[in-house]
């Protein structure tokens, strides 16, 4: 398929589909960074997000090691986020 071309071709049946969504949730479940957003950095507390080389998410804190602290941002109102580490309000960077 074209890069540019959004239309599903036809061999995309519903079967597919299917189970294209069932392994991008597995994917997901797994901690996969699927680019279906953009990465996270809290500007209040420095915490952001990074995806590593396996295609892992990870967060760390800005100016620290490179390491997964493990927390994740949750999905808030109004296509924001949450920080898992001081509470404030992120959108998509
Ligand atoms: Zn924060």
């Amino acid at each position: 398929m074209p890069e540019n071309d959004k239309e599903p071709a036809g061999i995309l049946t519903p079967e597919l589909l299917r189970e294209i969504k069932r392994v991008h949730l597995l994917a997901q479940e797994a901690g996969f960074f699927l680019n279906d957003r953009k990465l996270l950095r809290c500007h209040s507390c420095g915490l952001q997000e990074d995806v590593v080389v396996t295609g892992q998410l990870i967060t760390y804190k800005s100016g620290e090691a490179i390491t997964d602290s493990g927390l994740r941002f949750e999905k808030g109102a109004g296509g924001t986020y949450v920080c898992p580490v001081c509470g404030s309000t992120v959108r998509e960077k």
